[in-house]
């Protein structure tokens, strides 16, 4: 209980510091068969019953060809307590793996936005909810800064082109640690996608390098969260972001941080 409780407390702070869910919404939830997007649909479905706002809340799958085992259980087990479940297989995106078993991640990600966005159409949702953690915004912003050479994470909120659909990430504040508790103490089945034991790739190493650091930091991710949420722009390096009015921090004593070595 105590666990469900700090839940709906931070995908609630989440829903209201971005104003992701209004009254009346639809609110369509993607099922991935892992443990992330299973809490984010229970908390969005235990909330829609306490919160004054009322919005509704559905769930589907797609099938992209890249689950390990049939998602088939994850589905039963929804409907087994009348949620709203939806399963979509996406030819498009079974042929692509027969062509190019190879295809990298953004290639699979257009054919399964695509795919997304037809699914909500038909379940006359207005919203999409998905279920990134507080891990995969460190992770983004992280990879964002030493790949791309930007700082930025994810959106809270955005919309989709033409703006059909409020697309949102009511998990930011929440990590995995906890979404894996939650997921467990539910009993649901996870069914685990192919791409989640690949080797070798820059998720993988942010992730090895988070653990590392985190057994001295454990709050490291908390504190990259606020950073996110605290930018202080005259302290970069774009001049887009300057102003004429913007004056030295007397803290800092020198326009240059000082580094000491220990
Ligand atoms: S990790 Fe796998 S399923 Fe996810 S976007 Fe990349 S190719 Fe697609």
């Amino acid at each position: 209980m105590e666990l469900e409780k700090a839940l709906l407390r931070k995908v609630g702070e989440a829903i209201a510091r971005f104003q992701m869910i209004r009254e009346g919404d639809r609110v369509a939830v993607g099922v991935s068969g892992g443990k992330d997007s299973v809490t984010l649909l229970q908390a969005l479905l235990l909330l829609a019953r306490k919160s004054p706002v009322k919005f509704t809340v559905c769930a589907f799958t797609v099938e992209q060809g890249k689950f390990l085992s049939p998602i088939q259980p994850v589905g039963e087990w929804l409907r087994s307590r009348g949620i709203d479940w939806t399963y979509f297989q996406d030819n498009p995106s079974l042929r692509l793996l027969e062509d190019e078993p190879e295809h990298g991640c953004d290639m699979c990600s257009r054919f399964r936005r695509r795919a997304v966005y037809e699914i909500a159409r038909g379940l006359g949702a207005n919203v999409i909810a998905f279920g990134h953690t507080a891990d995969d915004f460190c992770e983004a912003f992280l990879r964002n800064a030493l790949f791309t050479g930007r700082l930025s994470a994810l959106p809270a909120v955005t919309h989709s082109r033409k703006k059909e659909f409020r697309l949102i990430r009511p998990l930011v504040y929440v990590n995995e640690e906890m979404t894996r508790r939650f997921a467990e103490s539910l009993g649901v089945p996870v069914i685990p996608c192919g791409c989640s034991q690949k080797t070798g790739t820059v998720r993988r190493s942010l992730r090895d390098f988070f653990t590392d650091l985190e057994k001295d930091y454990p709050h490291l991710k908390e504190t990259i969260l606020s950073a996110m949420g605290n930018i202080q722009p005259n302290r970069l390096l774009d001049p887009r972001f300057h102003s004429e009015e913007d004056e030295e921090d007397p803290q800092s004593g020198t326009m240059f941080p000082i580094v000491t070595e220990s």
